[in-house]
C-alpha cells in the first residue's frame, strides 16, 4: 500500500471509531461503520497479501503471517489463503494478477499448487533473477523435470480482477 493511501486508510478508520464510541451513535449507525471498517480491512488484507507476492514471499509464507490461514488453522493454508484472493481467468483457472518485485512484470499467479514456476506465474520478464532463481530451485529439487513449461497454458493470458470492494466512506 503505497504512503498516500495508508494514511488515507488510518484516517478513515480514525473518523469511523470516533463514530462507534460516539453515544449519540445508534445501533444501526453502528452496524453501518463497523460494516465500512470491515470493508476497508479487507482492501487492505488483499492489498498487502499482494505486495507480499510482489516482493517475493511464498503463499506458505505469507499464510504464516495471517490470521485464519496459518499452521493453526490447518495445513492447507496457503491455497486457502490464495483462493480468498483470486478471480477465475478465461480458461476457468484461478489467478491473481500482481507487479513481480524483481522485474516489474505484470505476473499471472495461478497459486500454491506446486508444479514448475514457469506455470505457477506467468508474466515475469526474460531477465527476473526471482523467477530464475525459482525455476533453479525447482529443477534442483527434483530428478527429471522437464526443462520447459508443460501445462501449454498461454503465456501472459489475462487475469481478470477479482471483483472490486466499495469503500464507500469517502476517503478523498
Ligand atoms: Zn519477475
Amino acid at each position: 500500500m503505497d504512503a498516500q493511501r495508508r494514511v488515507q486508510v488510518r484516517a478513515g478508520l480514525v473518523r469511523l471509531q470516533a463514530v462507534l464510541k460516539s453515544e449519540r451513535a445508534s445501533p444501526l449507525e453502528e452496524v453501518s461503520v463497523a460494516g465500512r471498517i470491515a470493508q476497508e480491512a479487507q482492501a487492505a488484507f488483499v492489498f498487502e497479501v499482494k505486495a507480499a507476492r510482489s516482493a517475493g514471499h511464498s503463499w506458505e509464507r505469507i499464510a504464516e503471517h495471517a490470521p485464519g490461514f496459518g499452521p493453526a488453522a490447518g495445513d492447507d493454508g496457503a491455497q486457502r489463503l490464495f483462493e480468498s484472493l483470486a478471480s477465475a481467468s478465461g480458461g476457468g483457472r484461478a489467478c491473481v494478477s500482481l507487479r513481480c518485485g524483481s522485474c516489474d512484470g505484470v505476473v499471472v499467479d495461478r497459486g500454491p499448487y506446486g508444479g514448475h514456476p514457469s506455470d505457477a506465474e506467468q508474466g515475469h520478464r526474460q531477465e527476473c533473477a526471482r523467477h530464475r532463481r525459482d525455476v533453479e530451485r525447482y529443477v534442483a529439487s527434483l530428478s527429471d523435470v522437464p526443462a520447459s513449461p508443460s501445462t501449454g497454458i498461454e503465456p501472459g493470458a489475462a487475469c481478470p480482477a477479482a471483483p472490486g470492494i466499495d469503500l464507500g466512506f469517502g476517503l478523498e
